[in-house]
């Protein structure tokens, strides 16, 4: 496609309107990048004209890596009864948060494989002794998998399970395990949920009242039909619900996965900032999208705050999930911040819901705006 048409279908959504299936397939399959950087940098700073750009302290807790159904591009997960298979105990899991806190620290993403024995009543007790505990801190828990697991587990539909949840002290739930929303490709690559379980489960969510994120993994052998579905697919399930804060998309890490010995291109920086420029225009009802630099590295995670992104994501504090698969980047507040004012921006921390962040260093405690 000539670099005019895709520069028409970019001014007809800088004008407002809302980009179709057909606009969104034409700008995955053109190289003009630039432009399309462009256009999602000028709509991220109309969503967000303050110029900020935020990160979120937090770490990632993987409660167990026992896990019961077999994702080819995953090298965390072991079968149940391995001899290296763990559960974090809930002392092991104190120690974690009391790090985090510690580091000026608002929350943790914990998720785990998908234990074959542990039913509503295991997550129930853990939420409520955590929250006992750390009252204020935020417990952004559980993947759409891990909820699909219990609802097998403890036969309870989802929105039962939602609610319980929340009673027992769950605060918002991470977008995880929706790889790309397409049946045609997560069959090939995984045996857990399917795509319309993973968006009634989010259904389930946002009817309680919780916010979730939304993610996407995309270059395990899907194309830019299977990349397009999965955006109007998120995009459908916001329109009814507006319970998504965020879009997080990011590329396959390979190393140590029986997928990554069988895949042979991978995608690049080009595929990962077009996608995440094309996300930024094409779901027009999300209004932040985090920057992948744990899997793109620092510095390409950096130019994405030019490419649509106006959040820097978390310091990682820990992380185990895709670091398995060979996404080794690390950093810390100082050199988010540095990272974020070196492209433009005025860094600054946030809560699970995007929610501002002030602490001084005399006092501490967080407060929310
Ligand atoms: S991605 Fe999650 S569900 Fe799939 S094997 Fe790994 S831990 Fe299990």
């Amino acid at each position: 496609m000539s670099s005019t048409n895709i520069q028409t279908i970019l001014d007809r959504v800088l004008a407002g309107q809302r980009m179709s299936v057909e606009e969104c397939t034409l700008l995955l399959e053109s190289h003009d990048i630039a432009r399309m950087g462009v256009a999602a940098d000028e709509i991220r700073a109309r969503r967000h004209p303050d110029n900020v750009v935020t990160y979120i302290i937090d770490r990632n807790i993987n409660y167990t890596n026992v896990c019961n159904v077999v994702c080819t591009f995953c090298a965390f997960y072991r079968r149940p009864g391995a001899p290296d298979t763990y559960v974090r105990t809930f002392e092991e899991i104190c120690e974690k948060i009391d790090e985090t806190i510690a580091l000026g620290g608002t929350g943790v993403l914990m998720q785990g494989g998908l234990h074959p024995d542990f039913g509503i009543e295991w997550y129930e007790d853990l939420l409520r002794s955590l929250r006992e505990k750390y009252p204020g801190f935020q417990l952004h828990c559980f993947s759409p998998p891990e909820i699909h697991n219990l609802h097998l587990i403890s036969k309870l539909d989802y929105e039962t399970i939602m609610a319980r949840l929340k009673a027992a002290g769950l605060y918002s739930l991470p977008g995880g395990g929706a790889e790309i929303l397409d049946d045609e490709v997560r069959k090939r690559v995984a045996t857990k949920c399917t795509t319309d379980e993973w968006l009634d489960v989010m259904r389930a969510v946002h009817r309680v009242g919780l916010r979730s994120t939304a993610t996407m993994m995309f270059g395990i052998g899907d194309r830019i039909e299977h990349r397009v579905r999965h955006l109007q697919r998120i995009r459908d399930l916001q329109d009814e619900t507006g319970g998504f804060t965020a879009f997080i998309p990011w590329t396959f890490q390979r190393e140590n996965t029986a997928l990554g010995r069988k895949i042979k291109d991978e995608p690049t920086g080009v595929d990962y900032l077009k996608m995440l420029a094309v996300s930024r225009l094409f779901l027009d009802n999300i209004d932040n999208f985090q920057s992948s630099w744990l899997t793109q590295g620092l510095r390409l995670g950096q130019v994405a705050l030019r490419f649509g992104a106006n959040d820097m994501g978390s310091i990682m504090i820990e992380e185990n999930v895709v670091s398995a698969a060979g996404a080794n980047n690390r950093a810390d507040e100082k050199m988010l911040q540095f990272l974020i004012r070196e492209a433009g921006f005025i860094p600054q921390q946030r809560d699970i819901l995007y929610k501002h962040v002030h602490r001084s260093e005399r006092e501490p405690a967080l407060q929310l705006t």
